[in-house]
C-alpha cells in the first residue's frame, strides 16, 4: 500500500463508502491521510457530573443509564434522550432530529460526552452533545480528532480506517534531510501519525507545522525553478527612449506622481535586460497604472517592437483602446483592437480617427510585424494571432487570468520569450504575496494623485433608501453621473450556478429607475450579454454625458474610468467580497470632487453589516484585503480549487516566518542542484504543482 492505492483497495471500503469519500475528493490513500482533521476533542478535561452548576462546554464520561426517544409535543420534532450516570451523579443528554441514536446507544455503555450543558424545564442538560463509546476509544488518546464530515462518513468512522492505514503503510519521508534538520522539523511519518493521532495539542502543532511547511516549500521551490528557467531563456532587450517618454509625459493634463515614476523606471530597466521581464504592477484602484504601461508601450513601439495587451473585459479593452490611441497617436503608432467571436469588424486607429478593417486584415497586419500594438480581450488568445516581433505582454488586472492563458500569450512570438508586466489592483496582502509570488518582481504604486479626494461611503439601511435617492438627485442635478450596480454575476464571465440569479437584474432595475424613481434623468444600462456595439454606444454615451445613470452589472467592476461619475450604488452588497466592493468604489472618485459610495442589501444582519463596515474604515485596498483575509481565510487569494478541502496550511501562509524559511530551504535546494536531479521526488511534486498553480 502507498499514497496512489486507490481508496478501494483499502480493507473495510467497498463501493459503497467509496462512493462517499469521493465526494468528499479523497480518491487514494494519499488523499485519505490528507483528510486532515478541522479540530480536535479534549477529552483530557473531563469533569465529574455534580460539578456542573452552568450552562458551559463539559466533557464528562459515563454509563448510559436509560434511552429513549420520542418527539417534543411542540412542533413534533423528533429527539433522542439518554441518562448518563458517573461516579459523582447523573445527567441528562439530548440529541435533536437523530432518533435513531436511541438504538445506536445501548443501556450498559460507557460513553464520553462533550458539548455544550444548557438548562432546561428539568435542569441541566447536554444538547447535541459530541458522543463517543469509549470501549472504541484507545484508551491513550486524550485528543479526539474530530474530521470534515458527508452523510454517511462519521469522524470515528475516518479515525477507524485512517489508524487502520497508517498500521499498514510505510511512509517515505518527502523532504531532504538537510531541509529537515535545518528547520528543526519533524518526519514525515511523525507529523501524519500525530495529526491523525495525537498524544498532545503540542504534538499537533508541531506536525500541523511540517505539513505546512512542505505545503510553502514544494510552492516555493516550484516558482524559484520557473523564474530560474524564465532567467536563462532569452528575451527581446529594449533600448530607453528617455526623450519619447518626456514628450508623452508632458502632454499629460496631470503630473505622474512619484510611485509612478518609480514603477515605470523599475520596468523600463527590465526591458532593457536580455533576460525576459516578469514583474507585477500592483496599485490600488484609481492609482494610475494605466500610464505607466503607455510608457512601457511606448519604449517597445518606439524601436519597433510588438506591444498586446489584455484586459478581462471587452469594456475594458474597448475603453484602452480609445485612451491609449489618444495618446499615442502624435507618435504615429496605430492601435489595433481584437474583441469577442461574433463581430467580423475590427478597427485600427489611424491619425486619431478609427478605421474599420476586417479581422483577417488585422491579423496579417499583426503577423506581418506592420500594426505594433494590439489591445484586446481572451480572444487574443484564441485567434490565431501570431507576433511578427513581440517584445511586450501586459495583462490588466491579471488576477482575472490564469497562467496557461498568460504562457498562451507569451508564446505568440517568433523570437524570444517576451518581457511580461501583469498589472493589478486588487492587492494580495504582504505575506501572501510572498509566498504565491515567490521571487516575482513586484512594483508598487502606493500613493494616490494628489488631488483625489477619498469617497465617502455609506451603508444605508432600508429605511434610509428614499434620503438617498433625494440625496442622489441633488448630486446628478449638480452635473454628476452615477453608477447603479446590480448583484446580478454576469454569466458570459463568471459561473452560472451562482445564488445570484435572482437578485435585481439590471433591466428591471433599469426600468424602476427611470419610470419610477428618477424619471427626470437619462438612465442607461449595461451587461454582458449586450452586443459589442450596444455595449460601446452605452459606454460612450456614458462618458460624453448623455446618460445620468448607469445601470450596470459586475462588468464595469474592473479599470473602468469616467472621471465625471460621483456616486455609486451598489445593490445587495452583501454578496459581493470586500476587495470586489472596493473595485466598485473605485469606479467614482475619480475626480477633484467629492464623491460618494452608497451600500444598499437586500438583508440587514449584524455579520453582514460587521463586514460591510470594514468597507467604511478602510480607505485603502491593502487594509481591505487584510481585512478579507481575516474574515474569509486565504482561500480566496489562492483559490480554493488548488487547495482541495481549506484546513490548517491555509493559516500557515499568514505566517510570515515559516513563509520565509521554506522560500529560504527551497533556494538553497536550488543552488546546489538547480534540476532537481538529487531529488527526483521533489522534482516530480513541483512539476505536477506547476500545472495546478493558477496564479504567478
Ligand atoms: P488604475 O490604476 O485603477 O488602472 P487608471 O490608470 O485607470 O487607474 O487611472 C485612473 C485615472 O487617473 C485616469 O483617468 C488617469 O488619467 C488618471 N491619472 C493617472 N495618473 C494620474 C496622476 N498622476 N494625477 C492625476 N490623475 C492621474
Ligand atoms: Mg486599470
Amino acid at each position: 500500500m502507498n499514497f496512489s492505492t486507490p481508496i478501494d483497495k483499502v480493507s473495510n471500503i467497498g463501493p459503497v463508502y467509496k462512493k462517499r469519500l469521493e465526494k468528499m475528493k479523497v480518491k487514494n490513500v494519499g488523499d485519505l491521510l490528507f483528510h486532515f482533521p478541522f479540530r480536535y476533542e479534549d477529552l483530557s478535561r473531563k469533569t465529574l457530573i455534580s460539578s456542573i452548576f452552568h450552562e458551559e462546554k463539559y466533557v464528562v464520561c459515563g454509563e448510559v443509564i436509560s434511552i429513549s426517544s420520542g418527539k417534543t409535543a411542540y412542533r413534533h420534532f423528533s429527539y433522542s434522550k439518554a441518562k448518563i450516570k458517573d461516579s459523582s451523579g447523573e445527567i441528562e443528554a439530548v440529541w435533536f432530529n437523530q432518533p435513531y441514536l436511541a438504538k445506536t446507544i445501548k443501556k450498559g455503555e460507557t460513553l464520553l460526552l462533550s458539548g455544550n450543558v444548557k438548562r432546561s424545564k428539568d435542569g441541566l442538560c447536554f444538547t447535541n452533545p459530541f458522543f463517543e463509546k469509549t470501549d472504541s476509544l484507545k484508551k491513550k488518546n486524550k485528543l479526539l480528532p474530530i474530521y470534515p464530515e458527508t452523510k454517511g462518513v462519521s469522524s470515528k468512522w475516518i479515525r477507524f480506517i485512517i489508524s487502520s492505514v497508517l498500521e499498514k503503510i510505510e511512509i517515505k519521508e518527502t523532504l531532504p534531510g538537510e531541509t529537515i534538520r535545518k528547520n528543526g522539523l519533524c518526519s514525515f511519518s511523525w507529523a501524519l501519525r500525530e495529526i491523525h493521532s495525537p498524544s498532545s495539542f503540542s504534538a499537533v502543532k508541531k506536525a500541523q507545522k511540517r505539513i505546512s511547511f512542505e505545503r510553502i516549500f514544494l510552492l516555493q521551490l516550484s516558482l524559484l525553478k520557473q523564474k530560474m528557467a524564465l532567467s536563462l531563456q532569452k528575451g527581446v532587450p529594449v533600448p530607453i527612449d528617455i526623450e519619447k517618454i518626456q514628450e508623452l509625459v508632458s502632454q499629460l493634463p496631470y503630473k505622474l506622481t512619484d510611485a509612478q515614476k518609480k514603477a515605470a523606471w523599475q520596468i523600463l530597466k527590465d526591458m532593457e535586460k536580455s533576460s525576459p521581464m516578469n514583474r507585477l504592477l500592483e496599485g490600488d484602484v484609481g492609482s494610475g497604472k494605466t500610464i505607466v504601461a503607455v510608457i512601457a508601450s511606448l519604449v517597445a513601439t518606439r524601436g519597433k517592437y510588438q506591444v498586446v495587451l489584455m484586459a478581462p473585459t471587452e469594456v475594458l479593452a474597448r475603453q484602452h483602446f480609445d485612451e491609449i490611441a489618444k495618446l499615442l497617436w502624435r507618435f504615429k503608432i496605430d492601435i489595433g483592437l481584437l474583441t469577442g467571436k461574433k463581430d467580423k469588424i475590427r478597427s485600427k486607429k489611424l491619425k486619431g480617427d478609427t478605421l474599420e478593417i476586417s479581422k483577417e486584415k488585422l491579423i496579417k497586419k499583426i503577423r506581418d510585424g506592420e500594426l505594433l500594438f494590439l489591445v484586446g480581450t481572451h480572444a487574443l488568445i484564441e485567434e490565431k494571432v501570431r507576433f511578427k516581433n513581440l517584445a511586450l505582454v501586459i495583462l490588466d488586472e491579471q488576477h482575472r487570468f490564469g497562467v496557461e492563458q498568460r504562457a498562451k500569450l507569451c508564446l505568440k512570438k517568433s523570437s524570444g520569450i517576451p518581457h511580461l508586466l501583469s498589472m493589478t489592483a486588487t492587492p494580495i496582502p504582504r505575506t501572501l504575496a510572498l509566498t504565491v509570488y515567490g521571487d516575482l518582481s513586484l512594483s508598487v504604486i502606493d500613493e494616490m494623485p494628489k488631488e483625489r479626494k477619498s469617497v465617502i461611503t455609506k451603508l444605508v439601511s432600508p429605511k434610509k433608501r428614499k434620503e438617498a435617492y433625494e440625496f442622489i438627485r441633488k448630486e446628478i442635478k449638480k452635473g454628476r453621473q452615477a453608477f447603479f450596480i446590480c448583484p446580478r454575476i454576469e454569466e458570459s464571465e463568471e459561473k452560472n450556478d451562482s445564488p445570484w440569479a435572482n437578485l435585481k437584474s439590471v433591466e428591471e432595475e433599469k426600468e424602476n429607475l427611470s419610470q419610477k424613481i428618477f424619471p427626470e434623468f437619462r438612465v442607461g444600462s449595461l451587461h454582458g450579454k449586450m452586443k459589442s456595439s450596444e455595449k460601446e454606444k452605452t459606454m460612450k454615451d456614458f462618458k460624453r454625458k448623455k446618460i445620468d445613470i448607469l445601470v450596470s452589472t459586475s462588468v464595469v467592476e474592473v479599470g473602468v474610468d469616467i472621471r465625471n461619475a460621483g456616486i455609486i450604488v451598489i445593490e445587495g452588497a452583501e454578496m459581493f467580497g470586500l476587495a470586489q466592493l472596493h473595485q466598485f468604489r473605485g469606479r467614482v472618485g475619480r475626480g477633484d470632487f467629492q464623491s460618494y459610495c452608497f451600500l444598499f442589501t437586500s438583508s440587514w444582519g449584524e455579520k453582514i453589516k460587521n463586514r460591510l463596515n470594514a468597507l467604511l474604515s478602510s480607505k485603502t485596498g491593502f487594509q481591505l484585503a487584510e481585512k478579507d483575509l481575516e474574515l474569509r481565510g486565504p482561500g480566496d487569494f489562492l483559490g480554493k480549487r488548488q487547495w482541495g478541502n481549506p484546513d490548517f496550511t491555509m493559516n500557515a501562509f499568514r505566517d510570515r516566518s515559516l513563509v520565509e524559511s521554506a522560500k529560504d530551504s527551497a533556494k538553497n535546494i536550488l543552488q546546489k542542484d538547480p534540476n532537481l536531479t538529487k531529488h527526483p521526488s521533489l522534482r516530480k511534486r513541483t512539476e505536477l504543482l506547476k500545472e495546478k498553480l493558477h496564479l504567478e
